[in-house]
């Protein structure tokens, strides 16, 4: 059986639902998206949801303003809930990396970006329970936080669709045809074929082996990432705010029920590749430990938490840590994927400007830094840290 679509989007995450409520959007008829296990079932669902705006180029910036004001306002915007908390976020830097934070935070500005820079000992006014031993500045923005990613992808999917869209769940897409040059449909795991001018790959964690589907080989590593939940005392007080600690290398995000979700700033996980399918799988205490003991020297109070459970997430790397938002050679074949693990707080914009490329309408960003084709050679470099500072 044949079926035909305008534009098929292959998967179901985030930027699959933002993309497809965009397209939809601006007028595209018959939106199908095709998600091979349910909404948010990839890296989506596995996501700690920080959003914070220290970006290190003018565009990205730009992105994560759009998204911000997208997530504040996104029961009117989009409908449903964003889950969104702006508590705040706090980004600690060392004096070697504070003249860098300064010129960026310039350009931010520039932009509209709400942020400061506190002195160490000004810390207190803000967050009284992070130690300021060992760093040189700290970035304080007051609307950033966090939001909850499932829900997001849940309340793109349903606006979607209220625009006509038609998503798929438990649909793979196991072959992508071209004839001349240019894309002409997918075929899935059930054996249908749908014809469509358009197909985008936001396959996240699995688009590099979709983009081998349609012969184009995308220069993205999946890397494991390990998230570890702790349980704060009653004596901690209130929840934290989001705080991101670049001289010592973690992070802390609170959660309902008195959790905290921590991480790794320092490990490069491009260094550690994993097979997708083993995202969710438990990582154990032995690895959550030189984690939880820097998360312990940036909040002390944090030391006493009671470790509840850990578990393996992983980010689609780019050599740059920024995503790639373009056409690829295949004409009409659309890529949106190596979010390098910022692709939450930026999916919003992801969808606006994907749908406006897509459609030949003028983009609100200028899309060249996310260019398929910037990176001609070179290998995955830098940390994730790239992503805040270079
Ligand atoms: C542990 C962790 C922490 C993170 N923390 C943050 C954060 O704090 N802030 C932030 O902004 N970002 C964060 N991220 C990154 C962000 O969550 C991701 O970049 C984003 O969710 C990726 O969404 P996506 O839709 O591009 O990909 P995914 O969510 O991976 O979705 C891809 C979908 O494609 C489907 N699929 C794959 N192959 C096929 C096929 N052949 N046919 C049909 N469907 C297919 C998959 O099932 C999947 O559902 C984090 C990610 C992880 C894993």
């Amino acid at each position: 059986m044949t079926r035909t679509a305008d534009a098929v989007v292959i998967g179901g995450g985030v930027t699959g639902a933002s993309i497809a409520f965009h397209l939809a959007g601006l007028g595209m008829k018959h939106v199908l998206v095709l998600e091979r296990k349910f909404l948010a079932a990839g890296g989506t669902g596995r996501s700690v949801g920080i959003i914070r705006q220290l970006y290190p180029t003018p565009e990205t910036s730009a992105m994560v303003l759009r998204s911000l004001r997208v997530f504040q306002r996104f029961g009117e915007v989009v409908g449903g809930e964003a889950g969104y908390v702006g508590c705040g976020a706090l980004i600690g830097v060392s004096a070697a990396m504070r003249p860098k934070l300064e010129a960026t935070l310039a350009v931010q500005r520039a932009l509209g970006i709400r942020a400061e820079i506190l002195e160490p000992d000004d810390l207190a006014r803000v967050e009284g329970r992070i130690d300021p031993a060992g760093l040189g500045a700290v970035l304080h923005e007051p609307e950033s936080g966090y939001g909850d990613p499932t829900a997001v992808t849940l309340g793109y999917a349903d606006a979607a669709r209220q625009r006509g869209a038609r998503i798929e769940q438990g649909v793979e897409v196991v072959a992508i045809h071209q004839a001349g040059g240019r894309v002409t449909g997918v075929t899935t795991a059930t054996g249908e074929r749908v014809d469509a001018p358009v197909v985008v790959n936001c396959a996240g964690l699995w688009s590099r082996m979709v983009g081998r589907l349609a012969g184009i080989d995308l220069p993205i590593v999946v890397g494991r990432h390990p998230v570890f939940i702790v349980e704060r005392d009653a004596a901690f007080g209130p929840p934290h705010l989001v705080y991101l600690d670049l001289a010592g290398g973690s992070y802390v995000r609170p959660e309902l029920g008195n959790l905290t979700l921590t991480g790794s700033l320092t490990d490069d996980e491009a260094e550690h590749p994993m097979d997708p399918e083993l995202l969710g799988s438990e990582a154990g205490f032995d690895e959550a430990s030189a984690v939880l003991e820097r998360t312990g020297r940036a909040v002390p109070k944090l030391a006493d938490a009671r470790y509840r459970q850990g578990y393996a997430g992983a980010f689609d790397i780019t050599p740059d840590w920024m995503p790639i938002l373009d056409e690829s050679p295949l004409a009409g074949f659309w890529i949106a994927a190596g979010m390098s693990g910022h692709g939450f707080k930026l999916a919003p914009a992801v969808g606006e400007l994907l749908a406006a490329l897509i459609t030949g309408t003028a983009p609100p960003v200028n899309p060249a830094s996310f260019a398929f084709g910037r990176f001609a050679g070179t290998d995955v470099a830098g940390t994730f840290v790239a992503s805040y500072l270079r």
